[in-house]
């Protein structure tokens, strides 16, 4: 049977600080305080991996046999800007569950899945938004009057109303009523 070499893994703290050169050649200035170890950014030098042209003068809290760390911030600047933007879908809401959805470059969807043989074949699906019917100062009034009229009768119910489950019930059209009060302002 082969004899299978493995790696200790675990990782043994040592008390003093080991004061070694990184991969990059470089030695990192490093200070204990509190015995804390500290250790200035890799960005510190221009001839760090991730240099961008920025020098950084941030420390770093750092194990004794730290050799080399990046901070915080030039961490967060190593993610480009536009990857941390989710791309919005340019497909209506729900197209994935449409029995067909035929985008606007042609591609034809079967619930979802692409059917490239009908691409370019079928109409182009048209959404039609749904348009919010505007409510005059008037009926804004009257809506909301009757809300609360609903939720007042409510209220009074809740505050008789024993059984545990009904009570909840209750609350719960209330709180669908708060909602509603809310969209009417
Ligand atoms: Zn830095």
């Amino acid at each position: 049977m082969a004899r299978i070499n493995l790696k200790k893994t675990t990782h043994k703290k040592t008390k003093d600080v080991v004061i070694k050169s990184a991969k990059d050649g470089n030695t990192y200035k490093s200070y204990v305080e509190d015995k804390q170890r500290y250790m200035i950014c890799q960005n510190s030098v221009e001839t760090g991996n991730y240099f961008k042209g920025h020098l950084c003068g941030n420390w770093t809290k750092v194990s004794n046999e730290t050799v080399k760390t990046l901070c915080w911030k030039c961490t967060a600047h190593l993610v480009p800007f536009e990857e941390k933007i989710v791309k919005k879908s340019d497909k209506p809401r729900g197209w994935a569950f449409m029995k067909e959805y035929v985008h606007k470059d042609g591609t034809v969807y079967h619930k979802g899945i692409e059917q490239p043989e009908l691409k370019g074949t079928l109409e182009i699906t048209v959404i039609e938004k749904k348009e919010k019917v505007k409510l005059t100062k008037g009926q804004k009034a009257e809506q909301q009057q009757d809300i609360l009229r609903q939720m007042g009768k409510l209220k009074r119910q809740h505050k008789k109303e024993t059984r545990k489950t009904y009570a909840g019930k209750i609350m719960s059209q209330i709180k669908k009523l708060q909602r509603d009060l809310k969209k009417v302002r």
